[in-house]
């Protein structure tokens, strides 16, 4: 199913051009020229994502965006004009997820939503995957249980961050399997992610720290120039 994309833009050469130049990458563009229609658009709940420009007649786009916000975290787009430097910072505090200046070159544009979309559907994965009913995952004595947020050791229980949780949770869902750094980087801190890249090695590091050293097994082995295995 083709992505749904609104555009909410008043300007009709720049709406016509946009339309055109998305409806050529696939996606199905609806489009409102004013803020009324644009609210009532996006929130009807039939679009993946909102571009939304900021200067509209009716409601300003940082209204739209506010209102639209009380109810839906929809991804959205702003489109804002050059040097509105406190229009970006506006609209970015009221959960845009990220914004594009105009005039853009319609690239930076198809890049902006590839990032977006992807960032939702990563959000919507996880909250699928935490409302699953309760699962464990083993690994010999080790276990791990998603919906309690728990970690045992046989009886023990092992206190993680959010973070170390989430990589040995990612570790044992592969489990036997060989992940690279690039892989867990990705899954764990968002593919996004900018810092340290020797990241992994330090949680890696902590959770054996934790585990391995603690109850005296191997359990997290590293492969040498490709990443880390969990496994018995
Ligand atoms: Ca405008």
């Amino acid at each position: 199913m083709a992505v749904k994309i609104l555009l909410v833009e008043d300007e009709e050469k720049i709406a016509r051009f946009t339309e055109l130049e998305l409806a050529h990458e696939g996606y199905e563009v609806e489009k409102a020229a004013d803020g009324r229609n644009g609210l009532e658009m996006a929130e009807s709940g039939e679009y993946d994502l909102c571009l939304l420009d900021i200067m509209l007649p009716g409601l300003s786009g940082l209204e739209v965006l506010r209102r639209l916000r009380k109810t839906s975290q929809m991804p959205v787009i702003m489109l804002t004009a050059r040097d509105a430097v406190m229009d970006k910072v506006s609209g970015l505090d009221m959960g845009a997820d990220d914004y594009i200046t105009k005039p853009f070159a319609i690239e930076e544009l198809l890049a902006r939503i590839r990032v977006v979309l992807k960032k939702s559907d990563r959000s919507r994965q996880q909250e699928a995957n935490a409302s699953d009913a309760s699962r464990v995952l083993t690994c010999g004595q080790l276990s791990l249980d998603t919906a309690r947020h728990a970690v045992l050791y046989g009886e023990t229980t092992i206190e993680l961050t959010n973070r170390e949780f989430l990589l040995l949770r990612t570790l044992l869902e592969n489990k036997s399997i060989v992940m690279s750094r690039d892989t867990l980087l990705d899954r764990v801190w968002g593919f996004d992610y900018v810092g340290e890249t020797n990241v992994v090695d330090v949680y890696v590091y902590y959770l054996r720290s934790k585990i391995d050293d603690v109850f005296g097994e191997k359990i997290i082995h590293t492969v040498r120039g490709v990443g880390y295995v969990i496994k018995e």
